[in-house]
């Protein structure tokens, strides 16, 4: 069973938790991974530097690292240049069979004299000790809680939200919050923001990371033709879905703010306006299919669709290749992503390993949890509440409506909103060393 499902629990699912795993001090991080292991005998063979551990290299994915690729991850000034922090030499100026001349082994790390030119290398434990764990460079683990109708199981302050006051007076302070919220839950609210013009939401908006312009604009500060308003018209239901399924990389985060709303014609602004806004937990949604219908999961994440947007003269828009209903990243075992608007999906192919009908079954299902009342979790957007939430992840949808709504919000990709979160939340030192590896 995948980390990520916990067959039986009801709303919510921890997955894991940062502050205990990896503390988010550069220090603690540090000294946790020396104190675990006690240091290993070196020694290095024809074309390797070999490891070797008095408990007998337990939880070692490998007990070597090849020689070339140790010199080729040197992490020297002269090899990562202090500006931009990119590789500043050419790999391929490295003899193919480098070799240590010299392996000194200190308290914090191995030092390295390579048979090209002399060069010193030093290799800290932790640098050396994740690779021989891990295959790859380990990122943040992100701590995901599903919502539902209620809310979050564990949350004890529900909606997420953080307010304006606090990112004016602390900025990375408050947007590390901000960005943290949205990582764990897929959604925050940013209250107390000024309704008078779209202004205040779009620079708080840029706080995150610059408003991504698509062939719809940037930040859009819809006005209602008043004129129109004479006659009261009423805006439909619009169904749960995720936006820009029809991009290569479509939207990473989304953002609503509601300036206004009201009925021109209603005498004593009683009147009912409706227009309830929904959000669905995709991540949750997909939980709870993969645990009923096993077969239907399967077949949302295999088959590839195409999608498209094509409403616009002269614009046509299709992503680079078919994408599945549901993305899951195999090597972590989770789900990554959820593209689902039925409106913009394009024609189920013959040839995604599973026949239509068995898509068509699937997806039925799928649709049906996402229906659910205890999926669900409605609300009433207010002025002054800004909605910002992870359009990878969640679906948003809204009841019918009557009466003149002013909206404003934008889009932001999906790295810049991690690079800015990893910046807000973890020390530099730590995020170069799990970035640059
Ligand atoms: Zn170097």
């Amino acid at each position: 069973m995948a980390p990520w499902i916990y067959q039986g629990r009801t709303l919510a699912c921890r997955v894991l938790r940062p502050s205990v795993l990896f503390p988010k001090t550069g220090h603690q991080y540090h000294r946790r991974l020396g104190t675990i292991v006690a240091k290993p005998v070196v020694s290095n063979s024809s074309d390797s530097l070999s490891f070797s551990y008095e408990s007998g290299n337990q939880n070692m994915k490998r007990t070597s690292l090849p020689n070339f690729w140790l010199r080729d991850n040197c992490r020297c000034r002269s090899c990562v240049h202090q500006d931009t922090m990119q590789r500043n030499f050419n790999t391929f100026d490295i003899p193919k069979d480098v070799r240590p001349l010299k392996v000194e082994t200190q308290h914090s790390g191995v030092q390295i004299r390579w048979s090209d030119n002399a060069h010193e290398s030093f290799y800290t434990w932790e640098f050396l000790e994740s690779y021989l764990k891990a295959d790859r460079p380990q990122l943040e683990p992100v701590e995901l809680e599903y919502f539902g109708a209620d809310g979050s199981q564990y949350s004890t302050a529900w909606p997420p939200s953080v307010q304006n006051q606090d990112i004016l007076s602390d900025e990375t302070k408050a947007v590390g919050r901000l960005t943290d919220l949205i990582s764990k839950f897929g959604f925050a609210f940013i209250t107390g923001v000024p309704i008078e013009s779209g202004e205040a939401t779009e620079k708080l908006l840029e706080k995150i990371a610059f408003i991504r312009h698509t062939h719809y604009g940037g930040f859009y500060d819809f006005i209602p033709n008043l004129a129109m308003a004479d006659t009261a018209y009423t805006n439909i239901a619009l169904a749960a879905h995720t936006d820009t399924t029809y991009f290569s990389d479509p939207a990473g985060l989304q953002a609503f703010h509601l300036l206004s709303h009201s009925d021109p014609n209603a005498k004593d602004g009683t009147a009912t306006l409706g227009g309830q806004s929904l959000l669905v937990d995709g991540f949750y949604a997909a939980s709870l299919l993969k645990e009923e219908d096993p077969k239907a999961f399967q077949v949302l994440s295999q088959v590839r669709l195409p999608w498209h947007a094509s409403g616009n003269e002269g614009i046509t828009i299709s992503p680079d290749k078919l994408y599945p209903v549901l993305e899951v990243d195999d090597r972590m075992g989770k789900m990554h992503r959820v593209r689902w608007n039925n409106d913009d999906r394009g024609v189920v192919p013959f040839d995604g390993g599973f026949s239509p009908t068995e898509w068509y079954d699937a997806a039925r299902k799928w649709n049906s949890i996402l229906r659910r009342n205890s999926v669900e979790y409605w609300f009433q957007l207010t002025p002054g509440s800004l909605l910002v939430f992870n359009n990878w992840r969640v679906l948003h949808g809204r009841s019918a409506f009557t009466g003149v709504r002013r909206m404003c919000g934008g889009y932001i990709n999906r790295d810049d909103f991690i690079s800015r979160w990893r910046n807000t939340n973890y020390h530099r030192e730590e995020i170069l060393r799990r970035i640059i590896g």
